[in-house]
């Protein structure tokens, strides 16, 4: 059993500085100095999780092993540190309140007043400690969305005031702030960083460690100025300059000392050595290809950049597998039709047709497959973009002009797309949906396998519509494979098309899955797909 620090990572001045990717980086850095970490998110927002709320508002909701759906910042945690997370790593004010209330009405405050402090500051307390009780980590780091100074972020801050007080160094509060250049003055300015640590200060918290967002390097002065103003050693000021990729933060920080900082002030002893050899090998990668490919990502969120976050890193992974800068084309799908496809898709190396919900943009997502399946030109489908696949065959191969899935069009004669068995009577929307990891066998005669290598695999899902097996053997005869399958439930999870070099469209998410480490082999081979396609056309 490991005795377990906690490190706190908070925000000030600005929302979006970047917490979670310090917080995976420092956590790429214990690792790196073998210790085992896991990274957790408190969101102080009412949603019990963030399935509900749309792109605009929250960007993409990662989904867990065990189903839970999640803060997008646990995909960067499992990128980083290729740890599974799960249900437990997030937490919102939401999941909070529920579970007070719910122990309030069963009876178990035994008559007090239940109260912010102490109720939700010891059940947040209790969902931080939960993680460190399982014995498996030496290190818990909790980052604290939103920002400091935030009315819905006080009883987090009041609850790491509580540990800090309770475990002494066996927790650290790091605080990240931005240090903005001035162009007129010519300046760095610390002020802001100064004002966002005293307020975390009247709210009873001293930051042990203090990263810097910004754009020009920090002077030893501006440095020694943050130390002396916000009371921290000058060894704790750490400088985070905007990097190229989110993957070179690791070693920055490692070159500013961040983890040996948080070492240092929770009393563990350092190694010399930090094992980071294979990260800085995936980075040489990424930064020297040795060849490029565009593909076109088609959705209805595209002008998002978080929208699509996992396929966008998964891209980024599988590009570094086969030395290659995949470029992404961001194609609205509500503005493709039949007549200017050929325009708006015209020399992209590959189509990957993105995830979704509801009705808007579905007719071009459609569209987009049918020009990648009669042109031969590598595909991926995920989830809605695999149901789309679905229901262009039914329409243009098979012949059901009126084909669709009946989340579009809950009348039509051919739903080649239906909703699943046990969704039919449900009527909440949270968290509700088929999610997280299920089983799919692989056939052997497949882009699939030759993608995994594998015929037993596990993927991660989130959806309420499946392929309808009615229809199986009809698509089957006409030139659709069924390539992966549900061993329990025979529930479809993948298509392939015969006579295509690659059009592989799945029920399943996998970019859920694909890590630093570990980059996902459906990516891996749609890349690989994509540059022979580009080789065979630019000869
Ligand atoms: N809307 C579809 C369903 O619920 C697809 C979901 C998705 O793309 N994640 O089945």
């Amino acid at each position: 059993m490991k005795k377990t620090k906690y490190i706190f990572v908070t925000g000030g001045v600005t929302s979006s500085l970047g917490k979670g990717i310090i917080s995976s980086s420092l956590a790429k850095l214990l690792q790196g100095r073998g210790f085992s970490v896991t990274i957790q998110k408190l969101d102080p927002y009412i949603n019990i999780d963030p399935g509900t709320l749309n792109p605009y508002e929250h960007g993409e909701c990662f989904v867990t092993e065990d189903g839970a759906e999640t803060d997008l910042d646990l995909g960067h945690y499992e990128r980083f540190s290729n740890t599974p997370t799960s249900q437990a790593n997030n937490v919102t004010t939401g999941r909070i309140y529920q579970s007070v209330i719910n122990k309030e009405r069963k009876g178990e405050y035994l008559g007090s007043t239940v109260q912010v402090v102490p109720h939700i500051t010891d059940e947040i307390k209790r969902c931080v400690q939960l993680l460190g009780h399982t014995g498996k980590y030496d290190f818990v780091i909790t980052e604290i969305g939103g920002t400091v100074g935030d009315i819905e972020s006080l009883p987090f801050v009041e609850a790491i005031r509580q540990m800090r007080w309770e475990m002494g160094q066996d927790s650290v509060v790091i605080h990240l702030t931005l240090v903005p250049y001035l162009s007129a003055a010519q300046e760095l300015k610390t002020k802001p960083t100064q004002h966002s640590v005293k307020m975390l200060q009247e709210q009873g918290v001293q930051p042990d460690i203090i990263v810097c967002r910004c754009e020009k390097h920090l002077s030893q002065s501006i440095k020694s100025k943050i130390a002396l103003f916000c009371n921290v050693e000058k060894t704790s000021v750490i400088e985070c300059i905007d990097a190229d990729s989110i993957y070179d933060v690791p070693i920055l920080m490692m070159d500013e000392g961040l983890d040996k900082e948080v070492l240092r002030k929770t009393n563990t002893p350092i190694s010399e050595k930090v094992d980071i050899e294979n990260w800085k090998n995936f980075l040489h990668h990424l930064h020297n290809p040795k060849h490029d490919i565009t593909v076109g990502l088609v959705g209805k969120y595209v002008e998002l950049k978080d929208a699509y976050k996992s396929i966008r890193e998964a891209l980024i992974h599988g590009g570094v597998a086969n030395e290659t800068k995949v470029h992404i084309k961001s194609i609205h799908s509500e503005e493709i039709t039949r007549e200017n496809a050929k325009d708006k898709l015209a020399g992209l190396d590959g189509i990957l047709v993105a995830p979704g919900f509801g009705n808007r943009g579905v007719e071009g997502k459609i569209n987009a497959v049918e020009y990648a399946r009669v042109n031969k030109i590598p595909f991926m489908g995920i989830c809605l973009g695999m149901q789309c696949a679905v229901v262009e065959f039914a329409r243009n191969v098979l012949g059901y002009a009126d084909a669709h899935s009946r989340e579009m069009n809950s009348d039509t004669k051919h739903p080649v797309i239906d909703i699943m068995a046990e969704q039919k009577n449900i009527v909440n929307m949270g968290g509700t949906m088929r999610l997280g990891a299920y089983p799919c066998r692989v056939s052997e005669d497949s882009n699939l396998y030759k993608a995994y290598g594998e015929t037993m695999i596990s993927e991660r899902h989130r959806h309420r519509y499946e392929f309808n097996n009615e229809y199986l053997e009809e698509f089957k005869k006409h030139g659709m494979k069924v390539t992966g399958i549900n061993p329990d439930t025979n529930l479809v999870e993948v298509v392939e098309v015969e006579d295509h070099p690659w059009y592989v469209a799945s029920q399943y998410h996998p970019e859920y899955k694909s890590t630093v480490a570990k980059p996902h082999p459906m990516f891996v081979g749609f890349v690989k797909a994509m540059l022979e396609y580009h080789d065979k056309n630019t000869k």
